[in-house]
């Protein structure tokens, strides 16, 4: 990539076209900034029309707007998968925010003051970068998955669409959090269901009195506590399961429970209690890792998690934006985010490139 030409120069270019790149595009357009979206997919909002087809929100409609421009409808409902990637289609045509498609990013690096962003096909050198790629990106399915058999169809939560992607017979949903609930209530409807969980999540309920449970949390102050405060820590080493409870999955949609899944062997998976299941299919909702690899600059830990305040990484001008917990609850919420895209936007405002030691990239024709 090193004789690659320098196709484009911009104030910023943000990696990713998410509602969190949409969210800081939305505040640099306000300051009538020079800046590019970079977006690796066909399509607007590709992460959400990737997630299963039955997809509600937990969050009601009058939490999933971006700035200035309302989700529509009754505020009380909870939005659809499709109602979302239309929201976001809409939102970056309504403000004409300059998103390029098909344009996935293959390096950030640091060159004579600036940033070097590599394409395939293309290079941008940019003052300042702000990276939005999502908090949820590579699926991470456990080793054991290797120890099942061919004839077991297993797949992670990101390939399944509807009951129609699982086969007929016993199926396996590995993961107590949100995903992994959702979808074995979904098939309990058509199949006979077991699911592992393999750590407890706190569960809450959607409503609660007549109001959602997001009208509590910002109500009360907590969807805004950060993680410098006493509370903060606490929630964000705590994941919650919104709306459901292993005993409600039981009583109500006959799905049977196990303890974590520790290996397989043909068609046979076991359990930490000792017990074991003969399976036809798998559905890991087993989560997701950050993959910032191609981020070349040293803001990462010895983990490979970004080190930042809020977002603002030690490397003069460079930036995240939508991490979960990145500075609160919301950070990677739809209805949230513009919070610490707010702030980042101020970052940028107020930068000042330190003086180029060198050109960033000699420009070849
Ligand atoms: C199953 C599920 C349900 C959820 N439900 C809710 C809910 O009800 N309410 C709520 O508020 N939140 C919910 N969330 C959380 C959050 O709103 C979503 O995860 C949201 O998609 C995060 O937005 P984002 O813009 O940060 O990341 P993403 O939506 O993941 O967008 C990142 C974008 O970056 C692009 N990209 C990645 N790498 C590159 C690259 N190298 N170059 C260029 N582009 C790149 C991707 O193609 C993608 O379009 C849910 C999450 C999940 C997983």
């Amino acid at each position: 990539m090193s004789n690659t030409t320098v196709t484009k120069s911009d104030d910023v270019v943000v990696v990713g076209g998410g509602q969190a790149g949409l969210a800081i595009g939305y505040f640099l357009a306000q300051q009538g900034r020079d800046f590019t979206i970079l977006e690796a997919a066909a399509e607007p909002a590709a992460a959400w029309r990737a997630r299963w087809d039955s997809l509600k929100l937990f969050t009601p409609a009058r939490y999933d707007a971006l700035p200035g421009l309302p989700f529509p409808g009754d505020p009380d409902r909870y939005p659809t998968r499709d109602e979302v990637a239309d929201y976001l289609t809409d939102y970056a045509r309504h403000f004409e925010l300059p998103v390029e498609l098909n344009s996935r990013v293959r390096a950030v690096r640091r060159s004579g003051g600036a940033y070097v962003v590599e394409l395939d096909d293309r290079t941008y050198e940019a003052e300042q970068v702000v990276i939005a790629t999502g908090p949820f990106q590579t699926p991470l399915v456990p080793a054991i998955a290797e120890q099942l058999g061919d004839e077991v169809v297993q797949m992670h939560s990101t390939a399944y669409r509807s009951p129609q992607s699982v086969p007929e017979g016993l199926v396996l949903v590995v993961g107590g959090g949100n995903t992994g609930f959702q979808i074995a209530e979904e098939l309990s409807a058509s199949r006979v269901v077991h699911l592992s969980i393999g750590s407890r999540q706190t569960p809450l309920p959607q409503r609660l009195l007549g109001r959602d449970l997001f009208w509590y949390l910002d109500a009360t102050g907590l969807l805004r506590k950060t993680t410098e405060s006493r509370i903060g820590r606490r929630l964000s080493g705590r994941d919650t399961l919104i709306g459901s409870s292993p005993r409600r999955l039981r009583r109500g949609y006959a799905v049977e429970l196990h303890g974590r899944a520790v290996s397989a062997d043909g068609s046979t998976v076991r359990f930490d209690d000792g017990s074991e299941l003969q399976v036809a299919g798998v559905v890991w909702a087993t989560g997701f890792r950050v993959d910032h690899s191609w981020v070349d600059a040293p803001v990462f830990d010895h983990a490979g998690r970004v080190m930042h305040q809020r977002g603002v990484t030690g490397s003069p001008g460079l930036y995240f934006l939508g991490l979960s917990w990145q500075h609160t609850r919301g950070s990677a919420l739809l209805g949230w985010v513009k919070d610490d895209a707010e702030h980042i936007a101020h970052e940028i405002a107020s930068f000042r490139p330190e003086p180029a030691t060198q050109p960033a990239l000699a420009t070849t024709n």
